[in-house]
């Protein structure tokens, strides 16, 4: 008999939590979810990635996700609302229309991805069978069983404060893992969370059933694509997502000052919204709304730390950006995995400190400043990116970010590439792009360190 009731309590059990269940529960590592909701529950957050699929596959959940049904994801299209001439010229002589865009997974292979799609989810269903995965394997979960605090005496000495019904419950472990997402409980509770300077978005979203899919494109190949649709709002943009044959998912990101100064209602801000699409908006309002309108509001934040003696944050727990390229949950379902790899030795070693978890601590900010960067420079000038997708000669390292293949130590050099052009742009007030600058960086960030 132990005096430990698990070795590592995991905070929540969406995507990361779960799939650091199933790591460690392979390993044969004893430990426990505490899941505040019950499942299925909605969540936010239904296009993936193809760096999700390793993942899926190394832990084994991928067969249970594919008899799923979930819609298969081939590529991804942007679409703009300007219509009529454009400035071709202006990038390097290029002849194309920059307003628009789209990508197929299968142009790049990508290590450890055996298909060339991936997948549209329904969160609720998506997140329970990772759940139930992580049980099968061994790990313990609890839902709606909330935890209230930590107390970290020493590394290997921790204690979780459960809800359970009426009472607290102490448990002891001796490590935990926060993958609490957006709720951030350690981060909040050991003051380590830090709002984003720059990013300060807000998204209203909501299911619709019959909405016609040929409102963005007479392509039957693509129907089943993620779209993202831009609109003449300054940094605002419209999600399409299949949810089923006949369910599409449709969220409407602006700035938050953008909502705030229309001091309208969620419902008449989203539909006035929308009406600068008219067709996608008429082809809205000719389906069924199948949920009411939810918003998502300042959920871009970084950490202090992402580890510390006795505790790791993953996935949102860890850093939430912007959404604007569907890089959530394969941040989680990869940071579960790369912190896996440092607590297991942890537990065998039976050695908590911070100094074991440096390998993922470098690993994921490497990652995430990565996409921090790529979706900084999108941000400052939409039309870049747009202009890179088509160019064959930087079309396949953006395609490598849009596969969320993130996690390796060099640099991207596209992305210095990328900066220099907005560099260039900020500084010429007479290039024929500057007036497509975006309001929302003051400058080209920093190179990543
Ligand atoms: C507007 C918007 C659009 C997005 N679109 C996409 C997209 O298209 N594709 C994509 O990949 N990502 C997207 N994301 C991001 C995605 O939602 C998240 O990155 C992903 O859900 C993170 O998974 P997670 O496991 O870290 O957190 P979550 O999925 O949020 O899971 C955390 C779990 O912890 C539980 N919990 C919280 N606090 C406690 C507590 N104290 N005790 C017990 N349990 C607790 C919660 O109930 C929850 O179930 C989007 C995000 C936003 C805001």
């Amino acid at each position: 008999m132990t005096d430990y009731d698990f070795d590592v309590g995991i905070i929540g059990g969406g995507p990361a939590g779960s799939t650091m269940a199933s790591y460690l529960a392979k390993a044969g590592v004893s430990c426990a979810i505490f899941e505040r909701e019950i499942f299925e529950r909605a969540h936010v957050g239904e296009s993936l990635v193809p760096a999700t699929t390793p993942v899926l596959l190394e832990i084994g959940a991928m067969e249970k996700i594919e008899a799923a049904g979930f819609p298969r994801k081939f590529g991804a299209a942007w679409t703009s609302a300007e219509s009529g001439p454009v400035d071709k010229m202006g990038f390097q002589g290029l002849d194309h229309d920059f307003r628009s865009a789209e990508i197929m997974f299968n142009e790049r292979s990508q290590t450890g991805v055996d298909r060339d799609y991936t997948f549209h989810v329904d969160r609720g269903k998506f997140d329970r069978i990772l759940l139930e995965h992580a049980v099968e394997l061994g790990a313990q979960a609890y839902q709606g069983v909330t935890v209230r605090n930590v107390d970290i005496k020493a590394p290997g000495d921790v204690r979780l404060h459960v809800k359970l019904g009426n009472q607290t419950v102490e448990l002891k472990t001796k490590m935990v893992v926060d993958a609490s997402g957006r709720h951030t409980m350690l981060g909040r509770q050991f003051d380590l969370r830090e709002t984003d300077p720059v990013f300060n978005q807000f998204a209203i979203h909501t299911w619709f059933d019959g909405y016609d899919r040929r409102a963005a494109t007479e392509n039957p190949k693509k129907l089943d694509y993620i779209f993202i649709h831009f609109l003449p709002v300054t940094n605002t943009w419209v999600w399409q997502i299949p949810i089923t044959d006949t369910i599409t998912s449709i969220g409407v990101v602006t700035q938050k000052k953008n909502y705030v100064n229309s001091k309208s209602s969620l419902e008449e801000f989203f539909w006035e919204t929308l009406k600068t699409r008219p067709n996608i908006h008429d082809a809205l309002k000719a389906s069924k709304q199948l949920r009411p309108l939810k918003s998502e509001a300042d959920y871009s934040y970084s950490m202090k730390e992402v580890c510390g003696d006795g505790f790791v944050l993953i996935g949102d727990a860890a850093r939430f950006v912007d959404p604007i390229f569907s890089s959530g949950v394969s941040v989680a379902l990869n940071s579960a995995r790369i912190a896996s790899m440092d607590i297991v030795p942890a537990v065998k070693a039976n050695d908590f400190r911070a100094e074991r978890f440096s390998h993922y601590k470098e690993m994921i900010r490497n990652g995430v400043k990565n996409w921090y960067e790529f979706i900084t420079l999108y941000y400052r000038l939409n039309i870049l990116f747009t202009a890179f997708v088509q160019d064959p000669r930087y079309r396949l390292d953006i395609l490598q970010l849009l596969q969320g293949d993130v996690y390796r130590a060099e640099r991207f050099e596209v992305l210095d590439r990328m900066r220099e052009i907005v560099t260039a742009v900020e500084s010429d007030p007479d290039h024929l792009w500057h007036r497509y600058l975006g309001d929302m960086t003051v400058k080209a960030p920093e190179p990543v360190a």
